[in-house]
């Protein structure tokens, strides 16, 4: 929970650790963005076109795609509308950037092996999970919330596995095509898993929640992960919870977190 280093050295701008914020940061997570879902990611567009010229920094805290098979699919040379799609969406987060607005982006459980060549195209700064900022003179910690989620052991143990180095060079190297046909069955399996995401087995634990509270020395956690939007006073802290963005179903909704120097408001698209 350091300040990486890069995000000083790359950065034309403030480091997420500085707290010379004068406009508003935004947080938004969980859009599991593919080419499947085209009215999430023309909202997705749009926050980052024109919502976000209010704020100072977009923070993207995981799932911002649905699965990411390796940053080799931004090669101009792959011709496939997945590939395509992966392009463009690097390209419209690069102009924030262009406009001054800083952008970082975390790992989800999902696109956990977006690396260094994604975030150049997209002109994003890392934030390892979880991340202790300061922003308008409170420190606050911030995760995607997959890690707090303990009591799904069965989850955990791929978790462990799936952030394992080794595992996940294994599976770089395998071909693109490959790859892609892996991630395509991953999507068809989440649609089933919506489902049993309301048992408390996928929840945040008490105990998880107060070690990192605890561990990070704040009074303030935002992550998302478990689709369950609120705002929840634990006797630790504050603990906001960010929506999911889902467009292309019959209850569309989605939102992001907005933090000024007063205070943090929840607002819809
Ligand atoms: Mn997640």
């Amino acid at each position: 929970m350091i300040e990486p280093q890069s995000a000083a050295q790359s950065s034309g701008h403030e480091t997420a650790g500085a707290a010379n914020h004068t406009r508003p940061l935004f947080f938004i997570s969980d859009l599991h963005l593919s080419e499947a879902i085209p009215r999430t990611v023309a909202a997705f567009e749009h926050f980052i076109e024109v919502t976000a010229n209010e704020a100072d920094s977009v923070f993207i805290l995981g799932d911002l795609f649905e699965f990411w098979i390796g940053d080799d699919i931004l090669d101009a040379s792959v011709a496939d509308e997945r590939a395509a799609f992966a392009r463009r969406m690097a390209q419209r987060m690069h102009t924030l950037s262009e406009r001054g607005i800083g952008l970082y982006v975390m790992h989800g459980n999902r696109d956990f092996l977006l690396g260094k060549r994604f975030m150049k195209a997209a002109g994003a700064m890392f934030l390892p999970d979880p991340y202790v900022m300061t922003a308008f003179g409170t420190r606050i910690v911030l995760a995607h919330g997959d890690a707090l989620c303990t009591a799904d052991p069965g989850y955990q143990r791929f978790r462990h596995f799936a952030r394992n180095r080794v595992a996940q060079r294994l599976f770089l190297a395998l071909p693109l095509r490959t790859r892609l046909n892996i991630g395509q069955r991953m999507r068809s399996n989440s649609e089933g898993a919506r489902v049993q995401g309301m048992s408390a087995k996928y929840d945040v634990t008490r105990e998880a929640v107060a070690a990192l509270f605890a561990e990070s020395r704040t009074y303030t956690m935002l992550h998302g992960h478990t689709h369950r939007p609120a705002m929840h006073r634990e006797s630790d802290g504050t603990r906001w919870v960010l929506p999911d963005w889902e467009l292309d179903i019959d209850a569309p909704h989605g939102g992001y977190l907005r933090l000024d120097e007063a205070d943090i408001r929840a607002l819809p698209l």
